[in-house]
């Protein structure tokens, strides 16, 4: 079958090899440069992904998803759906505009962010109210087009589809905002008739949310809006992508639309291949992700070889295309900056360039005129991952094998624990703590970075800390706190510090990913068995103790979060890394303990955002997410009291998840809630004890001991007040030292005057 197979992007990385978008961007608010400088390298990047793209022999390459701050946001200014707020008078949206609807002004506030689907990208959700009105607010797409066209490059624009845009925005007053399709359906019927006017040959419409639950009304809307979009521009060829799971009762929505192309997820959604097959009319190409856009690993290509033989089989070579199976903006750029990776872990790994390789390779051989020596490579570079020594620890496995059986239950149940805790604590009604970190002053950070390039020694830089830390006990003595935390000054990051100290970790010098807008992050990797080689925390937590009597409280971060916000291995189940974490932090756990930390608290602040996409897949995902929280703390004595922590407020969807977790107090956010919270725990009788925020850390507003007492006063009106806890609503390693002083003052005056009147009522 000697015919070329085509292959295609959905969309690359935009940040730049070495993030000039962000600096770009950041310059240019900062007002040290304008804004033609910065759509110049806006420029300058795209074209340079679009040559590298088709350098690496990708058919059909993606634009208009690049982006200067998020596709959402983009996708909001070609519609001209400005919220009200903005009070915007002309249509068209111009380019100080378009970063006030993401970061907000004086006059407006910033539009929510939402993470996208369960990635950790972020996107600005867009609003919509019965009074939204829409208009062509921006041709951003025919111009990135043209942009490229010039290039001699005819790309595929990429759009949100119209159903995943209302989808992911809010409504006002309960407003159904699908009723607003009718009257956006003109917008992209406009963009659609211009890029065919332009030349265009395909389209890609992005439509993720048909791989999640959806309302019987809401999948009726998919087929009239196509047939719709469709008729603009017959010759207009429309690829349908799907990405981040399977479609399951969606696929007959997916194989009923008048287009020309539909995409599979393959890294999710392989095991509908032969479903998607059977049901697609014979007008429609398939479109397969074969290679996981999600991941860094390199593809097996035996598999994915089987995969596109299978549908070659069936609907022939000429109507199949190969791709990611979805854009590559969650992936680091090339490996090629990476030289300093260990050998052995760089050749098992692919960044977005070397994924499109992958593509481009896979697609020659498949059409029979590849290079087999491209595969055998790939076979070796798999092999050595298979048997490498360095991913596997035997002795763990064997240790974790017996320990997977035991109980993760503790010795008692929470009301004898609660006594034996109360009576060694000694605290009083309503204690107050803080969730961990105090603020990381720019001098701080600076001596950090230092150390790490080895530019002071580590008995410098321990004094440093343990001065950091001495200052901060003897200010939270001085506040009158009651469980004492040692500030968390020597982490840069809650995952990371961990990271570097277990095995299995390993850190890139420059794989950096977009979070949002100019955020970046540098997800570690976890390569092989995770394992504590030594003690991770106890030096700083117990020189801690020793400066006071008070009980000082150990910080650790949950398995949950550390595989949420890493890439991992993809050659087991995350239940199992995460069961290889928990096990490691309970040796952390056991050793503060045995040092005499009295209270030890395990953070979770991604479980939440771990539930699958489908709401029938979440009972086993917080089956073993559950699991492998509370074997991080399983054989602690019943006095030792464990803590969590979670910082936001949706809860009453996992409330069940939260009981089974069995930590002694967990801390959650409340304060923006205004304590709405408090309904969801004392309804779901929650029999444990639960730390309220009342300070908003994202604020840099000093909350008074009126606003915070009112609070407090609530939560006391819903929940037994032997059961609360007072704190703020996370971390404060982002605040200023002037402000969370006082801040921590007015929390514990207003903490004292409610108890106060409790034992006055
Ligand atoms: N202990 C961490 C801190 O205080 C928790 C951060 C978080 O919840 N994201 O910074
Ligand atoms: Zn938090």
């Amino acid at each position: 079958m000697k015919q070329k197979i085509l292959t295609h992007n959905l969309g690359f990385p935009r940040i730049g090899a070495n993030r000039e978008l962000k600096r770009a961007v950041e310059v240019y608010w900062a007002g040290r440069s304008d804004e033609s400088s910065l759509l110049h390298t806006a420029k300058q990047l795209r074209m340079e992904n679009w040559r590298s793209q088709a350098t690496l022999g990708i058919d059909l390459i993606p634009s208009n998803d690049f982006s200067l701050y998020d596709q959402v946001l983009d996708m909001t200014c070609i519609l001209g759906n400005f919220p009200e707020r903005f009070q915007w008078e002309f249509p068209t949206v111009s380019l100080d505009q378009r970063f006030r609807l993401a970061r907000g002004s004086k006059q407006a506030a910033a539009c929510e962010m939402k993470k996208w689907f369960d990635t950790n990208y972020h996107y600005i959700v867009p609003e919509f109210s019965r009074d939204s009105t829409f208009c062509v607010g921006d041709l951003k797409p025919v111009q990135e087009f043209e942009e490229a066209l010039e290039l001699g490059i005819r790309t595929k624009p990429v759009l949100i589809g119209p159903l995943t845009y209302l989808a992911l925005g809010k409504s006002k007053d309960n407003f159904d905002r699908f009723e607003l399709l009718e009257s956006m359906l003109p917008v992209y019927e406009e963009i659609l008739s211009q890029l065919a006017a332009k030349g265009a040959e395909w389209v890609q419409f992005d439509e993720p949310i048909l791989v999640q639950d959806l309302a019987q009304n809401i999948r009726e809307l998919f087929l009239p809006t196509y047939q719709r979009l469709v008729k603009v521009a017959p010759g207009l060829k429309v690829l349908l992508a799907t990405y981040f799971g399977e479609v399951r009762e969606n696929l007959e929505i997916v194989t009923s639309l008048p287009v020309q192309a539909v995409h599979l997820d393959c890294a999710r959604g392989a095991a509908e291949l032969p479903a998607w097959v059977e049901a697609l009319p014979a007008s429609m190409s398939l479109s397969l992700g074969v290679v996981n856009g999600r991941n860094i690993w390199k593809t097996d290509f035996a598999p994915a070889l089987d995969r596109i033989e299978f549908a070659v089989r069936k609907i022939g070579v000429e109507r199949l295309l190969l791709a990611p199976s979805c854009s590559l903006l969650h992936v680091p750029i090339s490996l090629r900056q990476e030289g300093k990776l260990a050998r052995d872990l760089h050749a098992w790994l692919a960044f977005a360039e070397e994924k499109l390789d992958e593509i481009h390779t896979l697609a020659d051989l498949a059409g029979g005129n590849g290079d087999l020596s491209a595969l055998h490579r790939n076979e070796i570079a798999l092999q050595s991952r298979k048997v490498s020594t360095r991913s596997r620890n035997e002795e763990l496995r064997g240790k974790l094998a017996k320990w997977q059986k035991s109980s993760v239950e503790r010795h008692s149940p929470f009301d004898v624990r609660k006594r034996l805790q109360g009576k060694k604590l000694g605290l009083p009604h309503l204690p107050t703590t803080t969730i961990g970190s105090f603020p990381q002053t720019p001098e701080l950070r600076a001596v950090r970075a230092n150390y790490k390039k080895s530019q002071i020694n580590s008995v410098v830089y321990e004094r440093y800390i343990e001065q950091e830390i001495a200052t901060a006990i003897a200010l939270q003595e001085q506040v009158g706190l009651d469980v004492l935390v040692h500030g968390e000054f020597e982490r840069n990051d809650m995952v990371e510090y961990f990271g570097e100290q277990l095995e299995g970790f390993a850190f890139t010098g420059n794989g950096w990913v977009q979070s949002y807008g100019t955020r970046c992050v540098k997800p570690p990797i976890i390569f092989g068995d995770v394992w504590r080689p030594h003690a991770m925390t106890v030096h700083w937590t117990t020189y801690a103790q020793s400066l006071t009597k008070l009980p000082v409280k150990g910080m650790l971060t949950g398995p949950i979060t550390m595989i949420q916000w890493s890439f991992v291995r993809d050659d087991q189940p995350r239940s199992e890394t995460a069961m290889q974490i928990a096990f490691a932090i309970r040796d952390e756990v056991l050793e503060l303990e045995k040092n005499g930390i009295k209270v030890i608290q395990i953070d979770e602040p991604a479980l939440r955002e771990g539930l699958p996409l489908r709401s029938a897949d979440a009972p086993a995902y917080l089956d073993w997410a559950v699991r492998a929280f509370r074997a991080c703390f399983t054989g602690v004595s019943d006095e030792t009291q464990i803590h969590t922590h979670m910082c936001y407020s949706e809860f009453p969807d996992i409330i069940h998840a939260i009981k089974a977790m069995d930590a002694d107090v967990i801390s959650i956010e409340t304060s923006r809630s205004e304590m709405e919270l408090v309904d969801t725990f004392s309804q779901a009788g929650y029999q444990n004890e639960v730390g309220l925020g009342i300070y908003d850390v994202h604020s840099p507003i000093i909350p008074t001991v009126e606003s915070m007492e009112r609070l407090l006063r609530k939560a006391v009106d819903a929940l037994p007040s032997d059961k609360i806890w007072v704190n703020p609503d996370c971390g404060l390693k982002t605040r200023r030292w002037e402000e969370v002083t006082p801040a921590l003052q007015n929390l514990v005056q207003a903490a004292q005057q409610v108890r106060n009147s409790l034992q006055s009522a």
